[in-house]
């Protein structure tokens, strides 16, 4: 077994942490962005991203539209939508600066490639090219994170066009369950790290995923398989989740 130590600033900052309007994002957490194709997004999605998008030659025909925001970004778009648009369509569509998953550099707005594109509402069909990507979305790390149905658990109106990028591990496994981020945070806690993780089989490699509550003060000390390859992440709630990849035994 190996020692795993975690600040409490750990909780929020990672690939699963929940972003809405109870959770804020932590700005102070803010990890290093990059560019893929004009738009900053975190190095791990932007990767995913274009290897998805080189694989179904999906840039052809698909523009991201908006990746990562600052807060005052977040801010200049609230006011102008405010303004032009009023206030149900603003908040059924814009979150509330401080509180949009675009701040994190893991959401991207996606567009279908045409003369003139909504910035708000970008046309990204069920069908074709963008259709195409949203099925297979979830094996790049990426899950629609405003789906149809889910409005009353999202808070945010049906958004064909947003993306978020999660990992695969956790992609897959959104998919299968048919969650959101606001119903799978919670729901991963059952697995409690140590005692009852939950296991898959992905790529011929067996996975564990578990959950930790972080203490509530100082470090938060867990113990993983010495043999696994480990990625921990906050839930920007009150914990973390540990994925362990168990690598096969010679
Ligand atoms: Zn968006």
């Amino acid at each position: 077994m190996r020692r795993i130590l975690l600040g409490k600033d750990k909780v929020f900052q990672g690939d699963l942490i929940l972003v809405n309007a109870r959770y804020p994002y932590h700005e102070e957490y803010q990890g290093k962005n990059v560019d893929v194709e004009g738009t900053a997004l975190a190095a791990d999605a932007a990767n995913a991203l274009d290897l998805a998008m080189g694989r179904m030659d999906g840039w052809k025909n698909i523009v991201p539209v908006s990746g990562w925001r600052s807060r005052e970004e977040q801010q200049e778009i609230w006011d102008e939508s405010m303004r032009d648009n009023g206030e149900a369509f603003t908040r059924t569509y814009v979150a509330v600066p401080g509180h949009s998953e675009h701040q994190t550099g893991l959401a991207i707005d996606l567009g279908l490639r045409k003369e003139e594109i909504d910035f708000i509402r970008p046309d990204f069909p069920y069908e074709g090219v963008c259709q195409t990507f949203r099925e297979h979305a979830a094996e790049f790390g990426f899950v629609e994170r405003y789906p149809s149905g889910k409005e009353p658990v999202t808070g945010i109106g049906h958004e064909p066009w947003h993306f978020r990028y999660v990992n695969t591990v956790h992609a897959r496994f959104m998919k299968e369950m048919g969650m959101v981020m606001e119903e799978y945070i919670p729901f991963l806690t059952q697995f409690v790290h140590g005692e009852n993780p939950y296991k898959m089989e992905m790529n011929g490699c067996e996975v564990l995923v578990s959950y930790r509550r972080a203490e509530r003060a100082g470090q938060t000390e867990m113990e993983v398989d010495e043999r696994a390859e480990v990625s921990v992440s906050g839930n920007n709630v009150d914990g973390f989740v540990i994925t362990q990849w168990m690598k096969e035994r010679h």
